[in-house]
């Protein structure tokens, strides 16, 4: 259960163990979207006059191209989070990292919550692992693999920098 009723968690607070579905409506068009959901796990309890305190975990794996090699990871995306809900109007309605709700509601959905704490832990860049060597960009060959065979590259700028220093011309000096 992702939504509870007020009047509930007014008299106590309410474990929080549940899964949001990759194919939950919260889910808007370009979001990356969980593999199997995004368990969450936790408390979510009353803090003071129209607002509640949510603390726990979330945790969904997704899977993504290595931004190197192409090659899909699986990224196990998990969260330690705390959200506060209030209700619409109260003080800190402009604080972004506040969660509105309608003061006439009877329940309170964490589902939006969730989505948006879960997408903000997924890593902005895939990498299969730290020290991946991409591929050759001459051949597109997978050099985590081994070297493909391919000329290294020649990098101009050194040839260039070592023709200045025969130069001989020493800086001036006052
Ligand atoms: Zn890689
Ligand atoms: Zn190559």
């Amino acid at each position: 259960m992702l939504v509870f009723d007020l009047r509930a968690l007014a008299a106590g607070a309410a474990v929080v163990d549940d899964v949001l579905s990759p194919a939950d409506p919260v889910w808007e068009e370009h979001d990356r979207v969980p593999v199997e959901g995004v368990r969450v796990n936790g408390r979510l309890s009353a803090a003071g006059p129209g607002r509640f305190y949510f603390s726990g975990q979330i945790a969904g794996m997704t899977d993504d191209a290595c931004r190197r090699c192409l090659t899909e990871v699986e990224i196990d995306v998990r969260e330690r989070v705390q959200c506060l809900f209030a209700e619409n109007g109260a003080d800190d309605a402009d604080d972004p990292d506040v969660y509105l709700f309608e003061p006439r509601s009877h329940e309170i959905d964490i589902r939006p919550a969730v989505r948006e704490q879960w997408l903000l832990s997924v890593p902005p860049f895939t990498q299969c692992r730290d020290d991946c060597a991409g591929l050759c960009p001459t051949c597109g060959a997978d050099l985590n693999a081994g070297p493909c065979g391919c000329e290294e590259p020649i990098d101009d700028r050194w040839s260039a920098l070592r023709q200045h220093g025969s130069h001989g011309d020493e800086p001036s000096r006052p």
